[in-house]
């Protein structure tokens, strides 16, 4: 029997430890706010990195609703692409945050996909400012883009980029999880 043998999800998945602005990816993935106009955190290196034609592109665009996700240029980035996404700001977990979390994800996925980008990173989105709790951001996460590259095989890989040696640690643990 002949046929094409594609890796599994799992298989295009890459955990690293460091700073997303350096990735030379098509595509990082930003912890915006609704604004679109900047932030602290990963919002704040992003920008920085990126320079002023971000913002300017940004501020076109308008804004973006929590759970969705916007794509720019990557200005002076290593990265071709910013795929900008809202993540809920934690509130106790009742207030539909696990649900808007996997939309980051998801959404950020359709939009690399509509773009025919092949090579995606993300930061932890929600982790920082917003509070979200980590292994349970860490495991949506995960869940998420494996559901979601099953559904656009022509994304080749996901980076879930750490920006501690704790969290790296967690989304290894979660992947194990998966074994
Ligand atoms: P949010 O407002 O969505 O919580 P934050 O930027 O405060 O966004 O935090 C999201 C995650 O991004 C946190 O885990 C934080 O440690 C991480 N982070 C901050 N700067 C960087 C960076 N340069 N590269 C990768 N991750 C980063």
């Amino acid at each position: 029997m002949t046929g094409t043998n594609y890796p599994s999800a799992k298989d295009r998945i890459t955990l690293v430890r460091g700073d997303i602005t350096k990735l030379a990816v098509d595509a990082i993935v930003n912890a915006a706010n609704n604004s679109l106009l900047g932030g602290g955190g990963v919002d704040g290196a992003i920008h920085a990195a990126a320079g002023p034609g971000l913002l300017e592109e940004c501020r076109a665009v308008g804004g973006c609703p929590t759970g969705e996700a916007r794509i720019t240029g990557g200005y002076n980035l290593p990265a071709k692409h910013v795929i900008h996404t809202v993540g809920p700001v934690w509130n106790g977990g009742g207030a539909n945050e696990d649900a808007l979390l996997a939309s980051c994800y998801r959404n950020s996925m359709e939009a690399a996909a509509g773009r025919g980008l092949r090579t995606i990173a993300f930061p932890s989105i929600s982790t920082g400012v917003y509070r979200f709790p980590k292994e349970r951001a860490a495991k949506i996460a995960v869940r998420q883009i494996l559901d979601s590259l099953d559904a656009h095989p022509g994304i080749e890989n996901v980076t879930f980029v750490s920006f501690s040696d704790g969290d790296h640690g967690i989304y290894k643990s979660e992947l194990r999880s998966l074994c």
